[in-house]
């Protein structure tokens, strides 16, 4: 066991070896930092490799002044950071979030980390974010917070260093100002240091709907390794953002599942005889919730995970399947689009009661293979066709879902672990190879 410093974080004080036992259901970056502790001890891994592993490389935090419509200034809280780069540059989303904390982005960008490793693409793991509620800002609110963003981590980003993307509640929109922010700032074009972008500003096709598509794709994997035939399979998509409604699109589209209960962060909608996509996007655009959505039943925000469906698609913030609901989940497959929807206690239940999970870092690892490719056509300012790009992350996500249900078999371990087996020996591997351990 490593001897670690005294640290603090996010409201949880904790050292030596003792965890505050509650806040490994509540801080994600201990969470992260548990899971990795069973790959390093299976995979005999060095202390210095460990502590490596265990902590980002670097991180910055700061705070900002942003002028607001009325005249005042507000001051935001800013964060980015670098989780380890042994493999490439930092690479990973922006979150504007009301409950963003140091501690939701390092654990963020430790399973960026993680992700881009088991899809193998030679990036590392970075994160950021900034504290706000972004409903509550207007558009013009928005370029600024985001400009000023930009202007603060500049000498932190780079095409080569550090590529940021965008998460939750941040959009295709927001890079393309951040994008300009940086040119201004570099004096030149430099597409690549961020993506995501609008195609118009060197985007890449099919990176919209990336994430889910990865997802899909590896539920398409499990079905057929499972036996299982999922044309009809009653499913639930809790979170209705970018994922979740694309994972509702192409559920329906590409696997013929029968999508029969969604929710938003205002609350869920259930009606068995199943949810038209079309019907249900266009409703939440103009509403700006499924919500009452015609034809369909209220249920909660807990209920949705409960419901008895064979898939759930948890696809919208971190923590919620813990040891409260874990053992009333009925869903035989969870698909988990979003990053951390699941507590270390209910990993081990859910496991045990045979509840098949496909892991985040390897389930929605679909978007940052995308924004790979992004990178890869603004590098050679060539662009490819959406059918390229479609087959592409199709051989990505196939190859790396083998490995990790290899690895799982071949070890007897769960699914997340047997992912951390994979991603933690690769950069293991790479750190050694640079000599850092
Ligand atoms: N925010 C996405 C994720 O969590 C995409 C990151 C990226 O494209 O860099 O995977």
């Amino acid at each position: 066991m490593i001897n670690m410093t005294p640290y603090s974080t996010a409201g949880v004080e904790f050292s030596g070896n003792g965890y505050r036992e509650e806040a490994l259901e509540t801080n994600p970056f201990l969470i992260a930092q548990r899971q990795l502790e069973e790959a390093v001890e299976i995979l005999e891994l060095d202390d210095a490799t460990h502590e490596m592993l265990r902590w980002p490389k670097g991180e910055f935090k700061f705070a900002f002044p942003v002028k607001m419509d009325d005249g005042s200034t507000r001051v935001f809280h800013g964060y980015r950071v670098h989780y380890n780069d042994a493999r490439g540059p930092a690479k990973g989303g922006l979150r504007f979030h009301v409950k963003e904390t140091l501690d939701t982005v390092r654990a963020l960008a430790a399973w960026m980390t993680w992700k881009t490793a088991v899809v193998d693409i030679p990036l590392g793991g970075g994160k950021g974010g900034v504290t706000c509620n972004p409903k509550e800002l207007t558009r013009s609110e928005l370029e600024r917070l985001s400009r000023g963003y930009i202007r603060r981590v500049a000498d932190f980003i780079g095409p080569h260093s550090d590529v940021p993307a965008p998460d939750v509640y941040t959009n295709p929109q927001i890079m393309a100002w951040m994008l300009d922010e940086y040119e201004v700032i570099a004096r030149q074009h430099l597409p690549g240091v961020i993506t995501g972008k609008p195609i118009a500003l060197g985007g890449s096709q099919g990176r919209g709907d990336a994430t889910a598509r990865g997802g899909i794709l590896t539920l398409r994997e499990t079905a057929k390794a499972l036996g299982m035939d999922l044309q009809g399979a009653t499913t639930a998509v809790q979170g209705y953002g970018n994922a979740g409604s694309y994972g509702h699109k192409l559920g329906a589209e590409i696997l013929g599942l029968k999508i029969v209960a969604a929710s938003d962060s205002r609350g869920g909608i259930y009606n068995p005889h199943g949810l038209e996509h079309k019907d249900l996007a266009e409703w939440k655009r103009r509403t700006g919730s499924v919500v009452n959505f015609p034809g369909a039943e209220a249920i909660t925000n807990e209920e949705i995970l409960e419901l008895d469906v064979t898939i759930l698609m948890p696809a919208a913030l971190e923590g919620v399947i813990t040891h409260h609901n874990a053992d009333r989940i009925q869903a035989k497959i969870i698909a988990e689009l979003a990053n951390g929807p699941t507590s270390l206690e209910a990993d081990h239940i859910l496991h045990d009661r045979g509840v098949y999970v496909i892991p985040d870092f390897l389930c929605n690892a679909g978007g940052v293979t995308v924004s790979y490719f992004e990178q890869t056509q603004n590098a050679y300012n060539y662009y490819w066709s959406e059918s390229e790009v479609h087959q592409r992350l199709e051989a990505k996500m196939v190859t790396a879902y083998h490995c990790v249900r290899a690895m799982a078999e071949r070890m007897k371990v769960h699914n997340r672990l047997a992912a951390y087996l994979v991603s933690v020996q690769r950069v293991a591997t790479a750190m050694q190879l640079r000599g850092w351990v």
